[in-house]
């Protein structure tokens, strides 16, 4: 409201976005905060519905990172069904990257299409083991321990419940579970329906006409009865996957089978895109699938950008050396701090129509508010998704702390098993092929499932921060921010240290 004759102008506190960058400095999250506005909404119709490329929209902004300890199908199916997307990385074989993205555009919600398996041999000590890490029992058996195998039985805990610990070791689950004549199994042709009239155990074996495992469904997944109303679908009703590749000739193969299996996005995975490599790779891709969205980048400057936009790529990821796991800046000497690469790019991009990803830096929610108010679309995460329970790997404790691993994809560690797939060329140099190492290996804490965390806290806490903001949607987040009409301010250290939790003797950090 304004009163005494004050005009908006004089109200305009604080600095536009335009304003805060007109320095040139390099800035990151951190360095700014987000003045508030006028709430006259609720947090509950605050939508946050995000263009991902030129074609494709999604209703929730978020993409999990192409890291080999981040985005395989699991992952991108819980991605998929609450609003996002995954992009399967390419640490790995053709045809395991196309099989992952195969699993995805075949995902029939309620069936699991990988169920933990095991054989007759195994004992009854790696089924409490299995329960230590994965916190579940009801487990089929098949003759190789492996799915499309022949079921012979399931093993849940009433079967084992009753064993003393000193015999775990030395007892075959054969002489436990509960064998194939006295489960109830269904053949693969059945609806979620019939399985809800079937469902006696806690788990129902699929088989096929062979009596071969296929599937699984479990009980307390139809009792939830999960609507994902935001879920990411193409117009097939299947669900969105996206998978990253290099710009090696080799890649060329990779890119055709994974056209072959859907694939909606290819991501173009590169620290430096701005390369002849990388352009000649757009049209290749423009020029053979054209129905095919690309994401290309890495990119941090408007000339970078550029070159790809006019090379034809429909979306931009930009971040270099501010992912969590990087060591670029420090090594190369190149890159950019990431609140500035995605203002600069994005201000560029959005005059050209192509959305912009920010990717890397970001660890908390208000970094993801702070990147769509620089213009970002979406944001692309990897060590907030890594220690999940979608996300590839096993739990382990340590110092009492349940831990996944997380490492970069330039680390000697993947590096290495990337050598083991004959693909180590792209990390070697072109003269003295040693590698130069551009990321670490590390561990993440135990963050639960993806379903909770995005679906529930991410979501929910963007909304609430948008309300803060006084703004209904990131379209009209975008649109004030344009108009200089969303106002911030820098931070000083002391600022920022006020801004964090300070003066307590002890605390407990909970957010969800
Ligand atoms: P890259 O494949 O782009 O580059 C590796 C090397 O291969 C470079 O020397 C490049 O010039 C060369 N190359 C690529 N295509 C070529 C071709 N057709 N012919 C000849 N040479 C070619 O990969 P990268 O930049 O080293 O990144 C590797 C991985 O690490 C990616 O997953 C990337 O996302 C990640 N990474 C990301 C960042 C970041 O800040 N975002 C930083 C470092 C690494
Ligand atoms: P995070 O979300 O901060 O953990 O950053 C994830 C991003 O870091 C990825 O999406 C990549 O862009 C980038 N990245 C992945 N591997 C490496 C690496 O080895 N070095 C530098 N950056 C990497």
């Amino acid at each position: 409201m304004i009163e005494n004759g004050d005009h908006e102008e004089n109200l305009s506190d604080g600095l536009s976005i335009k304003e805060l960058f007109q320095n040139n400095d390099g800035l990151t999250y951190n360095d700014f905060i987000i003045l508030p506005g006028y709430i006259n909404f609720s947090s509950d119709n605050v939508a946050l519905t995000a263009k991902l490329t030129k074609n494709i929209t999604i209703k929730t902004p978020f993409v999990s990172s192409p890291m080999d300890t981040v985005s395989e199908s699991t992952m991108a199916v819980a991605m998929a069904l609450n609003g996002g997307i995954g992009i399967i990385h390419h640490n790995c074989s053709v045809e395991y990257q196309a099989n992952e993205v195969r699993r995805v555009k075949r995902y029939e919600q309620g069936f699991i299409s990988d169920p933990l398996v095991l054989s007759p041999t195994n004992t009854v000590a790696e089924i409490y083991a299995i329960k230590k890490l994965h916190g579940f029992s009801g487990i089929p058996v098949t003759e190789s321990g492996k799915i499309n195998s022949k079921l012979l039985g399931l093993i849940t805990f009433r079967d084992i419940d009753f064993l003393s610990k000193d015999h775990w070791s030395k007892i075959p689950i054969s002489q436990v579970m509960t064998p194939i004549d006295d489960l109830i199994t269904a053949k693969n042709n059945l609806t979620l329906k019939d399985a809800y009239n079937i469902l006696q155990r806690r788990k129902l074996p699929i088989v096929d006409s062979d009596g071969n495992l296929v599937s699984l469904i479990a009980r307390t997944d139809l009792e939830k009865n999960r609507d994902y109303p935001l879920a990411s679908k193409d117009n097939r009703r299947q669900l969105l996957c996206g998978a990253a590749i290099g710009t090696r000739k080799e890649d060329e193969k990779r890119l055709e089978a994974l056209a072959q299996v859907g694939v909606d996005v290819i991501v173009l995975d590169s620290s430096q895109g701005n390369s002849i490599y990388q352009i000649d790779m757009i049209k290749h891709i423009k020029s053979t699938y054209p129905n095919l969205q690309v994401v290309a980048g890495n990119v941090v400057t408007q000339r970078q950008a550029k070159n790809l936009i006019d090379a034809g790529a429909d979306a931009l990821r930009v971040g270099m050396g501010s992912g969590s796991i990087c060591i670029t800046q420090e090594v190369m000497a190149v890159g950019r701090a990431q609140a500035t690469a995605v203002y600069k790019v994005a201000e560029y991009a959005r005059r050209h129509n192509i959305p912009v990803i920010a990717d890397g830096g970001i660890s908390c929610v208000g970094h993801i508010v702070k990147a769509l108010t620089l213009g970002a679309d979406c944001v692309m995460m990897g060590s907030l998704l890594a220690g999940t329970h979608e996300a590839p790997g096993e739990y382990y404790y340590q110092d009492g702390v349940r831990l996944k691993k997380y490492r970069g994809m330039g680390s000697l560690d993947a590096m290495t098993a990337c050598q083991e797939l004959s693909a180590a060329s792209r990390y070697y140099s072109e003269t003295d092929h040693i590698k130069v190492a551009q990321g670490v290996s590390g561990s993440v804490v135990d963050k639960g499932s993806v379903h909770r965390f995005i679906g529930g806290y991410l979501y929910t806490g963007i909304q609430k921060s948008l309300q803060d903001i006084g703004c209904q949607s990131l379209e009209q987040l975008h649109k004030e921010a344009t108009e200089e009409l969303i106002r911030v301010e820098k931070r000083t250290t002391a600022a920022q240290i006020e801004g964090g939790v300070h003066n307590l003797h002890s605390f407990e950090k909970r957010l969800f």
